[in-house]
């Protein structure tokens, strides 16, 4: 098998022309049996990645995929098209599993969606063993990371997978993995030296903007009004919450309708269908709304309230301007959302509270910077993008820079020299000579950059810390308790003399007093 007929089947089955950049290369990695990480944006197009070799390939590719309420749309789409696939979960009941059981292990089919309970449970496995398996493609492959924001525990037990079938590749794909999640993936799925396919992850169309996050209400209704025909979600961090802006919105003359898990499935199935179908326009929603979504024209997304983090941010806005068109993205920021996050982060006693805050803090970070914000976005999952990008609040309104290239040299050679690994205080401390007892005990006085940047404050530091994060040029470790690396963009400020364009300082403290004066 080559690619030549990967692209034979492209044509045949999706009536494609070309591949994407990326696709053919996962396709041929698979069709070699090679196992592989696919990050991709979604709508970026990774099911065909594994829907191509399941077509060409001989025997059943198995979908691990945890959106059980979409597998039934996905086979349909499938089947459709003249792929014969089929999916396995617990909606079917048991004579009908019988029969797509039967199908799969005759290999009458080329496409096998499973819930990972199915896959894992006691009475598939014999089945597993004896069908003509080609592939396992596990898709929502963050869902394997505690780290991440969608976690799911059977996922963790997928490493049997390549432990039982060891000669059968394993495709791993995923809309949303910062390098810690990434090496999850790897690590949990027990991948053999998987080849990574990271597409950009850059969405131009999308503009940016952060608010403060005062009248709100008052604030959205005139976002609203000025698009009146569009489609939108309004993302709210609490339930309640959607039901009331959905029914202010209504009492204004808007169509809204409101989303969230604790409503009956029918219900949710409806608001879902009526706004896919473009009878409602404006859906109010928890989280719990969108993933799996697959409308186009989706033209704006608004947070009420600060995310969790930045890839359930990034994430969130990525549902909207899919068919590459002008989408506007409107984000909240209220000091009082963030130590709300903090509470609920603190007692949902989960094992990884050290990073969930440390990934909130990044999330505040980039609703307070005056740095580009897609280059925020970018740098955070790892994209080293160097110029702003015109589409964002910040740069249509941009505050004063500074030449902040010696400041840069100081710090990030200062990391250089403490090998890595220290934070941001002790970095500072460092910095300012300190004498800290810590400081002198790891003989950190010894550096050559100690005291090197005694004369600016403390927390003008850590302002220009966070700024030289957000752009990419340190790294926070969150898995290694949040100590500062060099990333490939510090090596070009301290070695190629890139200049380094910082915000003054004052200016940051000026914006937020008069932001909130207003
Ligand atoms: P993802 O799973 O990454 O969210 P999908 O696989 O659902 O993305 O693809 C998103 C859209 O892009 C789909 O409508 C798909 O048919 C389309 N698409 C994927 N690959 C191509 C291609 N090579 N050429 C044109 N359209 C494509
Ligand atoms: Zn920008």
């Amino acid at each position: 098998m080559d690619i030549s007929s990967a692209k034979a089947a492209l044509k045949k089955y999706f009536g494609y022309d070309n591949f994407r950049p990326m696709q053919a290369d996962i396709i041929e990695n698979i069709l070699q049996k090679q196992d592989c990480v696919v990050l991709m944006p979604t709508g970026g197009g990774k099911s065909i990645c594994y829907q191509i070799p399941s077509v060409i390939l001989p025997g059943c590719s198995v979908v691990v995929s945890p959106l059980i309420s979409l597998m039934k749309d996905q086979v349909e789409g499938l089947r459709s098209n003249g792929i014969k696939a089929s999916f396995l979960n617990s909606s079917l009941n048991s004579s009908e599993q019988r029969l797509v059981e039967e199908e799969f292990f005759q290999s009458q089919i080329d496409l096998l969606y499973v819930s990972p309970e199915k896959l894992l449970s006691q009475e598939f496995f014999p089945l597993l063993k004896r069908a003509n398996v080609n592939l396992f493609a596990i898709d929502e492959a963050h869902c394997i990371s505690s780290w991440g924001h969608d976690f799911r525990p059977e996922y963790t037990q997928l490493g049997f997978l390549k432990r039982q079938f060891p000669d059968i590749p394993v495709v791993a794909l995923t809309a949303t993995a910062d390098k810690i999640t990434r090496r999850d993936i790897m690590d949990k799925l027990q991948l053999e030296d998987p080849q990574l396919f990271i597409a950009s992850f850059d969405r131009p169309n999308l503009s940016l903007e952060v608010r403060p996050g005062q009248k709100r209400l008052e604030q959205i209704l005139a976002f609203i009004a000025q698009r009146p025909k569009d489609s939108g979600i309004i993302y709210c961090l609490s339930r309640k919450r959607t039901e009331e802006m959905a029914a202010k919105l209504n009492d204004r003359g808007f169509r809204a309708a409101h989303y969230h898990a604790g409503m009956s499935p029918a219900d949710r199935d409806q608001v879902q269908e009526d706004f896919i179908n473009d009878n409602i326009p404006i859906i109010c929603a928890t989280i719990a709304f969108g993933m799996g979504i697959d409308k186009s024209n989706v033209r704006w997304i608004i947070h009420y309230n600060l995310p969790k983090n930045i890839e359930g941010y990034y994430q969130e806005i990525g549902r909207a301007g899919r068919d590459g068109a002008k989408a506007a993205t409107l984000l909240f920021y209220s000091f009082a959302d963030v130590s709300l996050m903090q509470d609920i982060i603190q007692k949902n006693e989960s094992e990884n509270t050290e990073v969930q805050l440390a990934k909130l803090e990044r999330m505040q970070q980039y609703a307070e910077s005056l740095a580009c914000r897609r280059r925020i976005l970018l740098n955070y999952f790892g994209e080293d993008l160097n110029e702003n990008c015109g589409n964002c609040d910040i740069c249509k309104n941009p505050p004063e820079y500074i030449d902040g290239t010696v400041i840069a040299q100081k710090a990030l050679s200062a990391v250089y020299r403490l090998k890595e690994q220290v934070g941001v205080n002790m970095l500072i401390n460092v910095l300012r000579a300190s004498g800290r007892r810590e400081i002198m005990e790891r003989g950190y006085d010894k550096i050559k950059t100690y005291g090197a940047g005694r004369d600016i404050p403390f927390v003008e530091w850590r302002d220009y810390m966070h700024q030289l994060i957000n752009l990419g040029y340190l790294e926070v470790a969150h898995d290694q308790h949040n100590v500062l690396k060099l990333t490939p963009a510090s090596k070009r400020a301290l070695f190629d003399q890139e200049a380094v364009q910082l915000v003054k300082m004052t200016t940051v403290k000026e914006r937020l007093k008069a932001e909130k004066a207003k």
